[in-house]
């Protein structure tokens, strides 16, 4: 069997951590299979959906590195949805209803009070045709729902929450057509699921119940139902997914220096058995994807963890990859000297100042002698090799310090800064020049 999944946002909003860890797992999940992976654009609600929405979408998934190899909008497939709507009228799995939503809420609550499920009791079903035109005549538009077969148990077997089982006569049949004509998601998605050829339909949990529902209208139409994978929730470090969590888009990743393949290395092991690791491809992590190492409880997205993955993520990074990012003259050389201490890839910048300098430095009074030998001792090393070792060797002979007293008053004075990358990297970089006059500027005050 060929594998396609697809990505269904509807264009009403920015995707968050959420919806972009959904489009990771299809696209993972294709791409591992040899699949093909399709972008679906559910807009058919025309009121609440944006074209720059669309736009940002596309943009989204691209930040993260995904592709895709298709894309429908909804929208421009009602002529479809109308055919298979027809279909389904003409068999009876759907039937014109006029209650109002006033007289849908009094029956819901007569059942509750008698401690009944408030399942829709199918009163549309008993119309004659005169009850109809006669409602019709008074100016009452239908709204339909899809007739569930009650006859045997819904069942499908979930690649991650595993055997799953309904019972029709528990659920309400679903609205799928507003009284205006226009669709509610559950039966355009299926027309489309089938029509795509989507072999896996991975999503939250959150649309489990849809898909109780789905499946009989997959077989209603004619179809086998794809395979389904229900991911738990994602979950905010405070237990819930955080409003702004889940109002988190992109836009915060990039101003935050998140690089995009640390979230997908967080998204794609998140709520799994497998580790969350620093990748410098997506590979090992779509080699590895597998829905059986996905557990059934919320799993818990937190903001720190993601920003300690991402400094390991950008410790794992080549010159390469970050060239375009880094300030002008900025090499290879200057990178992988700088790279171990970074947290964000433009923080390389900050360092690349105390490099090119100025640097202001603080001296203790008495550390002046010391730097004063500094300066000598600069004076006489090679530095066309290992030009700190040179220094702090020749030093240690010369004053008998060892240690911090050696090194951080070398550092204070070359650097301005108590902390930072290897001297014996950052030293070369600075160049005998720039580290003279530094060491003179420290030494004489
Ligand atoms: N547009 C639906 C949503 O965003 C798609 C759900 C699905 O994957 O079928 O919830």
């Amino acid at each position: 069997m060929s594998v396609v999944t697809r990505f269904a946002p509807s264009p009403t909003g920015r995707v968050h951590v959420g919806n972009l860890r959904t489009a990771l797992h299809n696209w993972l999940f294709a791409r591992q299979q040899g699949g093909r992976f399709l972008l679906r654009i559910d807009d058919t609600d025309q009121a609440r959906s944006e074209e720059r929405f669309v736009t940002a979408i596309r943009a989204d998934l691209q930040w993260l590195g995904l592709d895709w190899d298709g894309e429908v909008r909804q929208s421009e497939r009602f002529g479809l949805y109308e055919e298979q709507f027809a279909k389904l009228r003409a068999t009876g799995r759907v039937y014109p209803c006029y209650e109002t939503p006033q007289e849908l809420e009094l029956k819901r609550k007569v059942q509750l009070g008698r401690g009944l499920p408030p399942v829709y009791d199918r009163a549309a079903l008993n119309l004659t045709d005169a009850d109809r035109v006669k409602l019709e005549g008074e100016g009452v538009q239908p709204h339909w729902r899809f007739k569930l077969d009650h006859d045997a148990p819904i069942v499908w077997d979930d690649l991650i929450r595993g055997p799953q089982r309904f019972d029709p006569k528990l659920m309400s049949d679903p609205v799928v057509r507003r009284a205006d004509g226009s669709w509610l998601y559950l039966l355009p998605s299926v027309i489309d699921d089938i029509d795509m050829g989507i072999s896996h339909v991975v999503r939250g949990e959150d649309h489990v119940s849809n898909t109780a529902a789905q499946v009989q209208m997959f077989q209603a139409l004619g179809a086998l139902p794809p395979a389904f994978a229900h991911e738990a929730l994602l979950t905010g470090s405070a237990g819930k997914l955080s409003k702004r969590l889940g109002a988190t888009d992109v836009d915060h990743w990039r101003e935050t220096g998140t690089e995009p393949l640390a979230l997908a290395a967080k998204l794609a092991r998140i709520g799994t058995s497998l580790p969350v690791e620093p990748v410098t491809t997506m590979t090992p992590l779509l080699e590895r994807f597998d829905f059986a190492s996905f557990g059934r409880a919320p799993a818990r997205f937190d903001e720190a963890e993601l920003a300690k993955l991402n400094a390991q993520t950008v410790h794992l990074m080549n010159y390469d990859q970050v060239a375009e990012r880094l300030p002008a003259g900025m090499d290879a050389r200057a990178w992988e000297a700088v790279r171990p201490n970074l947290e964000r890839v433009a923080d390389a910048a900050d360092w690349w100042h105390v490099v090119e300098g100025p640097v202001d430095a603080e001296t203790a009074e008495e550390d002046r002698d010391f730097l004063r030998a500094a300066v000598d001792a600069a004076r006489t090393i090679d530095w066309g090799g290992d030009p700190w070792h040179a220094l702090t060797g020749a030093l240690k002979e010369s004053t008998g310090r060892k240690g911090k007293p050696l090194f951080l008053p070398l550092r204070r004075a070359l650097t301005g800064r108590e902390h930072g990358p290897d001297m014996a990297a950052l030293l070369p970089l600075i160049g005998r020049d720039r580290a003279l006059a530094r060491l003179e500027a420290a030494a004489h005050g």
